[in-house]
């Protein structure tokens, strides 16, 4: 997809030019990427694009490219938005609808704890109450008033049985992330995308109205004032343009810029599922994703990390770690990646071992990255008490041999 067709195409010099400037800058401005952009059909541009991010990554983070052990809590799989390419959320009356029990979020945690996972990943549908009356009633049978007081709570019980939670849960008030913080390392929104045009009648998120732009901006600024670890993410094939893709990925620097608090930003492809009404829908091509992911890392700069799942791209994995990421995510041991199921995780020893192909070196984080554990403001008081418990001296995780350069468990 060109970023624009009124653009001329730019000579491999002039490509290169532009890269050079920016990885010498710390980051491509707004021109440059779109010239880049709308060139990037080009092999020789999109490697010259590659080359540019592997050398900004290098040089800002290193040869380390991280991983989270975590386990996948989806504590429920209700929503009251209906994406068209989601085949997460379900309705009440499905087979596989399904919210968790404080017990059940206490049994996974517990099997967590023994394989050596720190992250408990709490994603969940939107605010499934204000639709469902269903379950506006189990929520108060166990004597909660929304989603958000059964997550606290759900938070509490990872955090006490042994784990960091990282929250997802969609759109979330700035009260909400208030109460959340006392068991949260971090929380994350994906953007996806800054387009209204996919709200329109017929695009992807004309019934979701937690996918609105403008409050999902909104929600980062708020995660940004009360100084929380956040993740963001754009989401690639969603019916976007290349300049919307380029306006998000702005959008979340220009964030990044006013709170320092955006602690790593997605890179994720859309995945079709066949039961949806996008099921249709081609996803990117590899080279695509490579080069945005590279693009990416020019734009945000060295200094961000940088994130795309492994699962979800198992067949360019070598790709992806020359094009400037230096960060897996999430990687579970135990549960599956319920957003997309249909894609299993990698084993920890296939991806220290491509990595290491790659001529870096695979580590394992927290669900916040080390530099974090330098800025106390940025956590309640006893989640940053805490944080000595699972981090060794570098602020990766004390529970795995990979520091050290030891074979994956
Ligand atoms: S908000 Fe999330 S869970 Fe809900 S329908 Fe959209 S993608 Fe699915």
């Amino acid at each position: 997809m060109s970023a624009s067709s009124s653009l001329p195409p730019l000579s491999l010099v002039e490509a290169e030019a532009l890269v050079a400037e920016g990885v010498a800058a710390g980051r491509l401005e707004r021109g440059a990427a779109e010239s880049l952009a709308s060139s990037m059909e080009r092999p020789a541009i999109r490697e010259a694009i590659m080359a540019g991010a592997h050398e900004s990554k290098l040089r800002h983070k290193g040869e380390r490219v991280s991983v989270s052990r975590n386990v996948f809590i989806p504590l429920t799989n209700l929503c009251r938005d209906r994406c068209t390419y989601c085949g997460f959320a379900k309705q009440p009356d499905s087979p596989e609808a399904k919210t968790y029990t404080l017990d059940e979020v206490d049994a996974v945690v517990r099997d967590g704890v023994r394989v050596g996972c720190i992250e408990a990943l709490m994603c969940l549908g939107d605010k499934p109450e204000v639709a469902y009356r269903s379950h506006r009633e189990w929520l108060a049978a166990q004597g909660y008033a929304s989603t958000v007081d059964h997550l606290v709570e759900a938070c509490r019980v990872a955090f006490e049985g042994g784990m960091l939670p990282h929250t997802n849960a969609g759109l979330l008030s700035g009260e909400d992330m208030e109460r959340l913080r006392p068991w949260n390392a971090s929380m994350g929104l994906m953007l996806e995308n800054t387009s209204q045009r996919l709200r329109e009648r017929g695009r992807a998120h004309f019934h979701a109205p937690d996918k609105d732009p403008e409050k999902r901006l909104r929600m980062h600024a708020e995660a940004g004032e009360l100084r929380i670890p956040f993740t963001s993410g754009i989401l690639l094939g969603i019916g976007e343009t290349g300049p919307e893709r380029l306006d998000t990925l702005l959008a979340i620097r220009d964030l990044q810029d006013r709170y320092g608090h955006i602690q790593e930003v997605i890179v994720q492809p859309f995945h079709a599922k066949p039961e949806t009404p996008m099921g249709g829908v081609a996803s990117l091509a590899d080279h695509e994703v490579v080069a945005w992911v590279a693009l990416a890392r020019l734009v945000l700069g060295g200094e961000m990390n940088l994130q795309a799942p492994p699962n979800l791209a198992p067949e360019i994995l070598e790709s992806l770690l020359r094009a400037g990421l230096n960060d897996w995510g999430g990687v579970s041991p135990l549960t599956l990646d319920f957003i997309n199921p249909e894609a299993p995780w990698p084993e920890l020893q296939e991806l220290h071992e491509c990595t290491a192909l790659s001529g870096q070196r695979l580590v394992e984080r927290l669900p916040i990255y080390p530099e974090w554990l330098e800025r106390p403001e940025f956590f309640d008081p006893q989640v940053w008490d805490s944080l000595p418990r699972f981090a060794n001296d570098e602020g990766l995780s004390r529970n795995s041999k990979l520091q050290s350069g030891e074979e994956a468990a």
